[in-house]
């Protein structure tokens, strides 16, 4: 059958590296939000807890409450809570991060409502990226709010908009030299807050700025931007097929939606049961997409229907039942988010949910 199998060694192999390039006082905040990138929050959070891993972030509240009900207790970070959900993240003690006055005023007004008196969260600061955060400008307004508030600041922290450009760079230099500033403002009078500012690639190119704690998605998962980081990762997630039945055509006979491939001469052309709603963008049809069978390679011919993909095995001794890779360690997912144009972010979050996840212990 379809399946994405991931694999929990590689996934502790990935953390690993990572450690292995950071003091070992500095915290690993593992990023398992948009479903740990669309591999499955609840197994690879259950790992990373399991090893060692203190602090989880996810992007949104419903992701986070999903992982309290399947048992996670740790503390959880979340990077883009919403007003509106902000109830929900106190019912389920999940620690959000305030990023401008607008959230700071209504969060503390939930918690006044509730009559709580201090509840842990986050500060997120803008340095450059310009997406959300408060400015350095608003430290003052902070620092003076801060003690009036019902909460316990927990972190202080900013987000890197190019972390995996060549060093130097001055706008990552920039960055850094702002978050510096507003670091030292809060460090006295918050002496228990943490900072951080470093994602997967800031970790590689930036060792020296990882402060207290970093943000690391990505490179759990197997990747790290930049190729000569990526082979010392492991792939977590691996996507197989099995071909469900195999035609042998005539020359002249077409392929697919609209004829979209004639056969040049008399050809075998296996079914595989995935297709665009499983995250098989059409982009990756007329030869694009390449899938590996008996370790040879065998191109998508015509349309990537809605449900199957059909392939072009003429040149390999396959039959029914025969398992197709799309991507693993050795069929780099890279290669397919380079064809889709796309990042390996976009093309994993992409995989839809009807794809069965497999976890390999
Ligand atoms: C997604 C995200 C991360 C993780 O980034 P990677 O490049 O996957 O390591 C870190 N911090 C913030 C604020 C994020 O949104």
């Amino acid at each position: 059958m379809t399946a994405l199998s991931l694999s929990l060694p590689a996934l502790v192999h990935n953390l690993s590296v990572l450690r292995s390039r950071l003091n070992n006082s500095t915290q690993i905040i593992g990023v398992v939000k948009a479903n740990a990138y669309g591999l499955g929050s609840v197994a690879i959070a259950k790992k990373l807890v399991e090893e060692g891993v203190t602090y989880l972030a996810v992007a949104y509240g419903a992701e986070g409450i999903e992982l309290r009900k399947a048992g996670l207790h740790c503390p959880i970070m979340v990077f883009y809570p919403q007003p509106d959900h902000f109830n929900a993240l106190i019912q389920h003690c999940l620690e959000p991060v305030l990023y401008n006055r607008y959230s700071f005023e209504k969060f503390s007004q939930c918690l006044k409502q509730q009559q709580i008196p201090s509840y842990p969260i986050h500060l997120k600061f803008n340095t450059g990226l310009n997406r959300i955060g408060f400015t350095e400008g608003e430290c003052s307004w902070l620092l003076n709010e801060l003690p009036k508030a019902p909460f316990e600041l927990r972190s202080v922290y900013s987000h890197l908009a190019a972390s995996e450009e060549a060093v130097p760079h001055q706008p990552t230099q920039r960055q850094f030299e702002a978050f510096q500033k507003v670091k030292s403002q809060f460090e006295n009078q918050h002496p228990t807050a943490f900072f951080h500012i470093l994602n997967t690639s800031g970790v590689f190119n930036y060792p020296k700025y990882q402060f207290d704690a970093v943000r690391a998605g990505i490179a759990l998962y197997g990747f790290a931007n930049q190729p000569q980081w990526d082979v010392q990762l492991k792939a977590v997630a691996k996507l197989t097929a099995k071909i469900i039945q195999i035609h042998n055509l005539e020359k002249g006979e077409t392929v697919g939606y609209n004829q979209a491939w004639t056969a040049p001469k008399p050809s075998r052309i296996a079914t595989l049961p995935l297709g665009h709603a499983d995250g098989i963008g059409r982009q990756f049809g007329h030869g694009k997409g390449q899938v590996r069978i008996k370790e040879q390679y065998a191109p998508i011919v015509g349309h990537v229907c809605m449900d199957m993909v059909m392939i072009d095995v003429s040149n390999i001794a396959c039959e029914e039942g025969d398992t197709a890779v799309l991507f693993d360690n050795k069929s780099p997912l890279q290669d397919w988010a380079e064809t889709g144009q796309t990042i390996p972010y976009e093309f994993l979050t992409g995989l839809s949910q009807r794809i069965p996840r497999l976890i390999v212990y």
